[in-house]
Parts: C-alpha cells; structure tokens; sequence
C-alpha cells in the first residue's frame, strides 16, 4: 500500500497486541491459550505483545517471566496507567506482523477464534472484528448501558461503527498502519478502525466471563470512552443546542400569552410557579449546552498541545528484534530499548 509496508522481510506473520492492567493472574493461561490458538491456525512465527498499562499488582513481573520463557514475547511497560486504549495504541505501534490480533487479557474473548479469523482474512477481509452475541458474567448495568450505548452511537456517528463489538479483531498491516498515523488523542480505537474502511468482516462469539480478577473500566473509565467515542465521530450534540432553543421557543411563547392574560386577569402573584418553573428549566437547558460546548473546546485544546501519547518505560524484546520500529505518537525511554545479551 505505501512505503511503509515495503521491506518488512523479518516480520512475523502475526502479532497478537495484549493490553494488561492488573492481570498477573491470568497471563500465563492467556499466553498458554494464546500459543495454541496459533498452532490451530498453523502458525509458528508470530510475537506476543504485552503492554503494561501501569498496573499496581505484579504484571509486569510475569510479564517479564513469559518473556524470557518465550523469544515471541515482547513485554512494554508503560510508564504509568494510560487507559485501555492507549495502550493498546502503544502495542499497535510496536507490533511487527502483517497481521495483528488484538484481544483482552481476561479470555473474555476467545483466543480459539483465531483460525477462523484467519481463514476469513485468506478469503479477503481486511479486519476481522468479533461481535458479541450475549455476554456472560456481566451485570445488568454493563449490559443495558453497552446496549444503549452502541445504539445511540450508531444513530449519532457520522461513520457506521458496529453495535456490540469490542477492540476484539484481526487487522492487516495495512489497516495497523494507517490506524498508527491518525495523530487523534482521544482514542477511540474501533471507531478509528471503521473509519478506515476497506473490506470488514463480522464474526458473531460469545462473549465469557473473565477469567480472574475484576474489571479494569470503572465507570468513570466507561464514561470516558463514550464521551471520546460520541465528541470524536459525531457534531450532533453541538447541534444539541439548537434543537433544545427552538423547542423551548414554542413553550415560551405559551408562557408569554399566559403572563399577558393573567395581567389582564389580576391573578399574577399566582403566576410565581411557572415562572419559577421556567426559569429552573431555561438554566438547566443553558448549563447543559455550555458543559457540552466545554467538552469540545476541551478536546480541541488537548489535540493542539500534541503531547505524545504514551511513554513507554521499558521495552523487553528479544535480541535482534529489539527498536527495529520506534513508535509514531509515542515516546520510548531509550536506555531500555535493546535488552542486555543474554537476559
Ligand atoms: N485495561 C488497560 N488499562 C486500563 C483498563 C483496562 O490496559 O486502564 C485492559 C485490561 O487489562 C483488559 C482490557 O483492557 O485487557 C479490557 O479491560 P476490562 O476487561 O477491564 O474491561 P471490560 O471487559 O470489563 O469492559
Ligand atoms: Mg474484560
């Protein structure tokens, strides 16, 4: 497609781009998962990448284990928590297959899908992305609210993003690439993906339970991600404003005739509720516009600062492998990057 695909003669034909936060206790079932998965699919060259996005329990410790255990396991360790899709940008960047399979640390996400994956890429697809049939082990609250949230982003995006799916999927260097050049701050990495285009392929799964440990999106996290998500691939609620203006425009003029007649009428002490009333009303509406004008104006000023978007504390690659591709919008502490011999 471009330059940058040219001359990538060492690469592996897989990536598989695992973004942790406070997994330790399921890494070594994930990588055992994992490495049969590509065995199924008949492919011994592939490379594990796992990020540490700060966690506060020892992941980076078995990390660090899985790599010297495995040469295929890279181990990033982020210097401090990023978010879920930050980190993941930052295994995008690093990553080196021609294909690259990103999934979740919790085997929420059935690695066994692989084959499958790859049997729909030989046939043409450019991304695979897994959409979620049920989910288990999640409360109501997640459910209803990821139910709600997928449809209203899709009424609301100028690009059609897929209800129901998550960063679940396998990509071609080609898509990876030009994902990894789309400067944006606010990563919203499946929306990104859609946006691209090219040839997209659903695989419908099961979503499971996780495997140990409890979920890293709190909800302030979840939050997040739907503002990015909403303010990022959609204007309409800029607009927001305008449609709420005209609407109140009718009920004010109601009022108005109402306030002329209970002049005439003598009654205006009475009138203190409605006014009440509409004032309460007119200040919430105004609040609302001005909070949503400020998540704008807030993201506008956060792209213009460019700050790189992830820093990456550590880097533990396999001798030969090591800084063969330095990351686009990220930064890399140098003095990690290429392991001593023999560690
Ligand atoms: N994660 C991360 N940083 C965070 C939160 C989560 O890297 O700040 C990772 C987490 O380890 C997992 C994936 O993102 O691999 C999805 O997170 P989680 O399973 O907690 O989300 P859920 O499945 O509950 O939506
Ligand atoms: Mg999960």
């Amino acid at each position: 497609m471009s330059a940058t695909t040219a001359d990538r003669g060492g690469d592996p034909n897989l990536s598989i781009v695992v973004p942790c936060y406070n997994e330790a206790a399921v890494l070594r079932a994930l990588y055992t998962r994992l490495a049969a998965a590509c065995a199924a699919a008949g492919e011994s060259e592939f490379e594990i990448v796992l990020i540490n996005d700060g966690s506060r329990d020892n992941t980076w410790e078995v990390i660090l284990g899985l790599c010297k255990h495995d040469r295929r396991v890279t181990g990033v360790d982020l210097s401090r928590n990023h978010g879920h899709q930050l980190a993941l940008s930052a295994g995008l960047a690093l990553c080196r297959g021609r294909r690259v399979l990103v999934i979740d640390a919790d085997l929420q996400d059935p690695p066994e899908l692989l084959p499958e994956m790859m049997r729909l890429m030989d046939d043409g697809a450019d991304v695979v992305y897994g959409q979620r049939r049920s989910r288990a082990g999640e409360g109501r609250f997640k459910t209803l609210s990821a139910t709600g949230f997928y449809r209203v982003l899709q009424r609301l995006a100028d690009v059609s993003i897929p209800v129901d799916t998550g960063d679940f999927r396998l990509m071609r260097r080609e898509v990876v690439d030009l994902l990894n050049q789309m400067p944006e701050q606010h990563r919203f990495i499946r929306g990104m993906v859609s946006w691209l285009g090219f040839n997209q392929v659903a695989l419908p799964y099961d979503r499971e339970a996780r495997g140990t440990g409890e979920t890293g999106y709190t909800l302030r996290k979840m939050v997040r991600l739907g503002l990015d998500a909403i303010t990022g691939f959609s204007t309409a609620p800029l607009r927001f404003a305008t449609y709420l203006a005209c609407s109140f425009l009718v009920i004010a003029i109601m009022l108005a005739i109402y306030d002329v007649f209970a002049l005439i009428l003598g009654g205006t002490v009475r009138g203190w509720a409605s006014m009440f009333l509409a004032l309460l009303v007119f200040s919430s509406v105004q609040l609302f516009c001005l909070g949503m004008l400020g998540e704008y104006v807030g993201r506008i000023y956060i792209e213009a600062r460019r700050r790189p978007l992830f820093i990456v504390k550590e880097l533990y690659r396999a001798p030969g492998a090591a800084a063969s591709r330095l990351p686009e919008h990220g930064l890399v502490a140098e003095r990690d990057l290429v392991p001593e011999p023999g560690k």
